[in-house]
């Protein structure tokens, strides 16, 4: 890449005039100006390049600037940019048809957002009216977009300043060993006593309050944290038992991200409601939806369904999701992301685990991956506070900085990074990027006790 500072400079000034980003105290922003991506990469405009482990948030499965699916963007530009969401329109009906084939079970049915959250916001909807239940119960440690359903499903605190008594939500916790809340030792006792402490909050609430139970299949940017074998099956049971539906929030773990086209596929276990957003078409578009149970279909066969999108299947977005869905297949995507997750991200990292005294645990699959960073291995003391800021997240912060100076952009989130790249990463591009964290997590080491 060609370096332009000025171009930068101008690119930079009118962001901080004019933008307002999301998440952020907007005087102490400082972002990046970035000039180009291509594949794995990224680029500024003083010709620096980053490899990128956080696929934007955790979205460009395919890299960047994909060329067919840039190409089939440009061709449905020229031929309907777009049209109005009543009519059949070829490229909507043809990524209706390519997801539907790919979604677990009789998830047949497809209902396309402009993303996640108001994918979560339909999901819910559609779950209180086909129950005519109130409540929603969701996990503590989980994230489900940024509306106002979505926020208040969400247990992390970015739900706090949005939090409304009225939303009809009950938070439970799910699984997670390392930081257990049930006294586990074992994945087996995590297991048992979170479908215990679940079916309890089921009672106690009321079977009959009880709309939905929502949960990422793997909850992603909460921490990665695959479910103990046996827990979704348990909460599928539950489900079933007291008429309650089940939604798998996919946004982040579905189309390759575990190594498999959904994370559900990993459990066998089918969901009533599924929502997609992020790698559907690499969010080269934006594009979301609710991937729906024939069950849930029926109920609004006769009855119309209360809810729509100006651009609910928005060709070009579909057009993108067809050449998406269309690449990963024909190179493997999916299968590149198993493969190297298991031998080379997977293993790289529990390497690095033993010579960096700040990782705590190692944890994940396909090209999703998280370490929790910890003053002590014996406490598990998280390296810096739940939901610390400024001078309390200088550990976090240094960690950061060191990544990106070793060449590599990390994703950060409270005491973790996670391992995010690109699911058709090459082995070279891994084992580069494996490196720079090396070289980052000798500074976390730092403030290891
Ligand atoms: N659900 C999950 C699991 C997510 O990870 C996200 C975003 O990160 C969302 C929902 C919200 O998606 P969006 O930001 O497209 O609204």
């Amino acid at each position: 890449p060609q370096p332009n500072p000025e171009v930068g400079a101008a690119v930079k000034a009118a962001d901080r005039a004019h933008v307002f980003h999301s998440w952020s105290a907007q005087e102490l922003l400082d972002p990046l100006a970035v000039a180009g991506a291509e594949g794995s990469y990224f680029w500024d405009y003083d010709g620096r390049r980053y490899l990128d482990f956080t696929s934007g948030l955790v979205y460009t499965n395919i890299g960047y600037q994909h060329p067919k699916v840039v190409a089939a963007i440009q061709e449905q530009a020229a031929r309907m940019t777009t049209f109005a969401p009543a009519f059949a329109v070829e490229a909507r009906s043809e990524a209706a048809r390519l997801i539907a084939e790919r979604t677990p079970g009789d998830l047949d049915k497809i209902f396309f957002t402009n993303g996640g959250a108001d994918a979560v916001e339909h999901a819910l909807r559609m779950a209180r009216l086909h129950t005519g239940r109130p409540k929603v119960l969701s996990a503590y440690r989980s994230y489900h977009g940024g509306t106002q359903q979505a926020v208040n499903v969400t247990g992390d605190p970015r739900r706090w300043a949005s939090d409304s008594g009225t939303a009809g939500v009950v938070r439970f916790w799910a699984p997670f060993l390392y930081r257990s809340r049930f006294y586990a030792g074992t994945e087996e006792q995590e297991c048992a006593r979170a479908l215990e402490h679940l079916e309890t909050t089921i009672s106690f609430e009321g079977p009959s309050t009880i709309a939905a139970i929502v949960l990422e299949t793997v909850p992603g940017t909460a921490g990665i944290m695959p479910p103990p074998a046996g827990y979704l099956a348990g909460v599928r049971e539950f489900c079933d038992k007291y008429g309650i539906v089940f939604v798998l929030d996919e946004v982040m773990a579905g189309f390759g991200r575990t190594g498999r086209w959904f994370a559900a596929d990993l459990y066998d276990v089918v969901p009533d409601l599924m929502t997609f957003a992020k790698g559907v078409n690499s969010g080269y578009v934006p594009l979301g939806g609710v991937a729906i149970s024939g069950e849930i279909a029926d109920t609004f066969g006769k009855r119309p369904y209360p809810g729509g999108l100006t651009y609910s299947g928005h060709p070009l977005a579909c057009a993108a999701a067809v050449a998406t869905i269309g690449v990963m297949a024909q190179e493997g995507v999916v299968e590149n992301a198993a493969a190297l997750g298991a031998s080379v991200v997977g293993p790289g990292l529990r390497e690095l685990a033993q010579r960096h005294p700040s990782v705590g645990e190692v944890r994940g699959t396909g090209m999703f991956w998280a370490l929790e960073l910890v003053r002590s291995r014996e406490t598990r003391e998280p390296l810096v506070p739940y939901n610390a800021a400024g001078e309390a997240n200088a550990p976090m912060a240094a960690f950061a900085a060191a990544a990106k100076e070793a060449g590599v952009w990390p994703f950060v989130n409270m005491n973790r990074t996670h391992v995010v790249p690109p699911c058709n990463a090459s082995e070279a591009e891994l084992e580069e990027g494996l490196a720079a964290l090396d070289a980052a997590l000798s500074v976390a080491d730092r403030y290891v006790e």
